[in-house]
């Protein structure tokens, strides 16, 4: 067993990021958004959404729906003005029923196909209320004219639907939605899902100025006071999970390799739920030679463990590591002696705590754009799976802001704004209710 140790040795080695690594990285992280507000070649695409900041005031009856991964909600939300939301109808549907027998997100499947599918979903919660008019969180890369007109760019998150990119998605959708005589419902904003959870956190909290999402994809915006080609102060989807900065161990490459897209979404590919459990599942192969438990067949199949496992993983404290024990035994078939478990354990905490700070560097990267001497107060409100399920997953950001930013940590609150990617569709759209707002130039 003397080699499984010096094997974890290694592993501990390529998944650590010393505290100056991360400091670098911040800074490179803050030059890159520099880069990309100005027009310069960069990594970070600062995309423009065309919205500032919500009052906490705005009013009315909203739909929103969230689409973002292979799960879609529909909601049907009120806001009553002085922060209060109320979220009277939730509707969630999957995208992907294998079951069933369809998937709206495989490169066989058109464009008109999966936009009739999303509006059934609204037509659905529209019958149940009425509703003023409908945001739509649409958690990609898009390039904005305004704040109702959105192309996407490239799918990211493995979607491959044909016929998307380089369409406007907003009009996608409104005619998908005319379709059903609900042509009334045309988005009235659409917006990525960084940016619906800073309008969520922000209609209740005014110093939130960032968003980010830490689920199945990795993302952030802010909210940036002086943006080059405004007036006023803009939210800004910066697609950070393209940032390509932090160093790659070979697992990351190997992952890189198999995906939809080698050499995009670096950051996000270290970083998301998405990807954790590809990353534990290369990590843990790499024992083979040194464990009879590693060297099992099942360990070179892609996607044999998901999120959620990396998080059960990551969760059994147990002296014999019953649950994984259970886990590889009843999931995988796989007989494990203690120490391969406290292995198997050991590197799904070493590519969690990675995430975490390398997400962490991220933020500390835009706070120290927004507030070089760390004076004034900032809420980053976030959304997602892996921030809300990942046991420790809060801490450990936490404490790397902590590292980075010792003179601001005091003033900094990090917090989740649950289903925010949705609700702030709804802020989204009753902001547009109000005059001069989300008008492309
Ligand atoms: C997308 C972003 C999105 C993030 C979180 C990424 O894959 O490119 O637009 O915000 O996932 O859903
Ligand atoms: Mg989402």
């Amino acid at each position: 067993m003397t080699s499984l140790t010096k094997r974890l040795e290694d592993l501990r080695a390529a998944f650590a990021l010393s505290a100056g690594q991360l400091a670098r990285l911040s800074r490179q992280f803050a030059d890159a958004m520099d880069a990309g507000l100005t027009g310069q070649d960069s990594c970070l695409k600062m995309l423009p959404s065309f919205l500032g900041r919500p009052t906490g005031m705005e009013q009315g009856r909203f739909i929103a729906l969230d689409f973002g991964g292979t799960n879609v909600r529909t909601l049907l939300v009120e806001l009553h003005g002085g922060g209060l939301l109320t979220v009277r109808q939730m509707l969630a549907a999957s995208l992907k029923d294998t079951t069933a027998g369809y998937d709206y997100t495989a490169p066989t499947v058109w464009a008109e196909e999966l936009f009739a599918f999303l509006a059934a979903q609204v037509a659905t919660v529209a019958a149940a209320g009425n509703a003023d008019s409908l945001g739509f969180t649409f958690s990609y890369p898009c390039r904005q004219t305004g704040a109702n007109r959105a192309i996407l760019l490239h799918w990211t998150k493995e979607i491959a639907t044909a016929g998307v990119e380089g369409k406007d998605v907003g009009e996608l959708l409104g005619t998908a939605l005319a379709r059903r005589g609900l042509g009334h419902l045309a988005p009235a904003a659409i917006i990525n899902d960084t940016v619906g959870t800073l309008l969520t956190a922000a209609y209740q909290d005014p110093w939130t100025d960032i968003g980010s999402i830490c689920g199945t994809g990795h993302n952030t915006c802010y909210l940036e006071p002086a943006p080059p080609a405004a007036p006023a102060p803009m939210i800004i989807n910066m697609e950070s999970g393209n940032f390509d900065a932090p160093p790659l161990t070979p697992f990351d490459a190997a992952l890189d390799a198999a995906s939809d897209k080698p050499g995009q979404q670096r950051l996000e590919k270290m970083a998301a739920g998405r990807y954790l459990g590809e990353l534990v599942r290369l990590a843990a192969a790499s024992l083979a030679a040194a464990s009879p438990c590693f060297a099992a067949p099942v360990w070179q199949r892609a996607d044999t463990l998901s999120g959620p496992d990396v998080a059960l993983l990551v969760a059994d404290t147990s002296r014999t590591l019953t649950q994984i024990e259970h886990w590889l035994s009843s999931r995988l078939g796989l007989a494990s002696a203690l120490a391969e478990r406290a292995a198997l354990k050991e590197i799904a905490a070493l590519v969690t705590a990675r995430s975490a700070r390398l997400v962490a560097a991220t933020y500390a990267g835009v706070l120290l754009r927004l507030d070089p001497t760390g004076q004034s107060r900032h809420t980053i409100a976030i959304d997602g799976s892996l921030y809300e399920k990942m046991p420790g997953y809060a801490a450990l950001l936490q404490a790397a802001l902590a590292e980075l930013l010792p003179a601001g940590a005091g003033h900094i609150r990090v917090r989740l704004a649950k289903n925010g990617s949705g609700i702030g569709a709804a802020v989204a759209a009753a902001m547009m209710n109000e005059e001069g707002y989300g008008t492309s130039k």
